[in-house]
């Protein structure tokens, strides 16, 4: 007995020492490997908080666990910001390697699931510094509930990029909702799997009818914006350059690509505060910078073009931690400012219809362009 108790007194010091003490070890019966993809950081739109991130479930039981609910908690708040359950929760969780959403969210042993978790909260003077989840789950008849421990919240980046295009209209296709939109392709390189476009924005030029083709729609070099001049959005050095992908000339002539030529011609910046700016799919032969130079804010470095992986031309564009497209974690950004003229509800009426304008255009300063939002560029 003095024996076990010498033991658990040792063990408690040498914990101690370790710096692992301050909480007792509890075993309990909770099956699902839990963690959050990247850390969390929100960019700002409309003035509010618009938080990106995902939370990861790894089946570690002999049993399929079926997910009831995600509550995400700010700060020590004791409402949740967010809830998540039903048809919400089933959208928002993907099982890897899967075709569709599993049915009622279970995932069977071994799997790993993917939540995506897109909400909205406070208003951007009341950054959080810490987010916390709850996960209620079936196991059998039993509900149980993970409760996580909260995760640092990522500092803002300072930096404010101007635009990667001219004048406009441009919208700024994306969503989070999309299944196979950048938001959601998780791409596994060099042993993690990261998603690099978590921010991503596909830019596509319109005009005041919602057209995208000045002629015929099929033929790549009538397509608005093809050719249009790209900037750099500050102050870089070039890190990574492509330009030897050939181009159709016609959008029906598009095929699928490799991972690693996913991205077609690009050019990736190295900003000064050590992130990615990477820009796909631009025109051959139109790229003007090399690895190695220095490019000021505002310097055309290539056109927008059609290679790579691409429904028609438009030029991708996401911040990361890494040059290579498709080996970054997808990191926040904010633009310096454009003139928000409408946004696009359903974006399948790009093309044929005008946008839904707004009654007034608005300036929006240093903010990440909303879903769909049509902007014109003014720097
Ligand atoms: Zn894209």
């Amino acid at each position: 007995m003095i024996g076990a108790i010498c033991r658990l007194a040792l063990a408690t010091i040498v914990l101690a020492a370790l710096g692992a003490a301050a909480q007792p070890l509890t075993v309990t019966a909770e099956g699902f490997d839990a963690r959050i993809g990247a850390q969390p950081g929100p960019v700002i739109v409309d003035g509010r908080l618009q938080w990106l991130y995902e939370l990861h479930l790894s089946n570690f039981v002999g049993r399929t666990l079926t997910v009831r609910e995600v509550r995400v908690y700010v700060d020590q708040k004791r409402q949740p910001a967010w809830t998540l359950r039903g048809d919400e929760l089933q959208r928002r969780l993907v099982t890897i390697g899967a075709d569709e959403t599993v049915a009622l969210a279970g995932i069977a042993p071994g799997r790993r699931a993917v939540i995506y978790l897109d909400f909205l909260s406070g208003d951007a003077a009341a950054l959080s510094r810490t987010l916390r989840h709850e996960v209620d789950y079936l196991d059998g008849d039993e509900t149980r509930t993970l409760s996580l421990p909260p995760v640092p919240v990522a500092v803002p980046a300072t930096l404010r990029l101007g635009p990667p295009l001219r004048g406009g209209p441009w919208v700024a296709v994306h969503s989070p909702d999309w299944p196979r939109g950048h938001r959601r392709v998780v791409i596994a390189t060099g042993g993690r799997a990261r998603i690099p476009g978590r921010f991503a924005i596909d830019w596509v030029k319109t005009d005041a009818q919602g057209k995208t083709s000045r002629g015929d729609a099929d033929r790549v070099a009538d397509t608005l914006g093809y050719g249009d001049e790209v900037l750099a959005v500050d102050e870089a050095v070039v890190a990574l350059v492509r330009d030897d992908m050939p181009e159709p000339e016609l959008v029906s002539a598009r095929r699928k690509h490799a991972l690693t030529d996913a991205a077609g011609n690009f050019v990736s910046l190295r900003l000064s505060d050590g992130r990615y700016a990477v820009y796909e799919h631009l025109k051959p032969g139109s790229i003007r910078v090399r690895a190695g130079d220095h490019v000021r804010r505002g310097q055309v470095i290539a056109a927008l073009g059609f290679t790579g992986d691409s429904t028609g031309p438009h030029l991708h564009f996401h911040v990361a931690d890494a040059a290579e497209p498709a080996a970054g974690e997808g990191l926040p950004f904010a633009l310096s400012g454009w003139r928000e003229l409408g946004r696009y509800g359903d974006i399948g009426a790009l093309g044929r219809t005008p946008w839904p304008a707004q009654r007034a255009t608005r300036l929006r300063r240093n903010e990440w362009p909303g879903w769909n939002v049509v902007v014109e560029f003014d720097e």
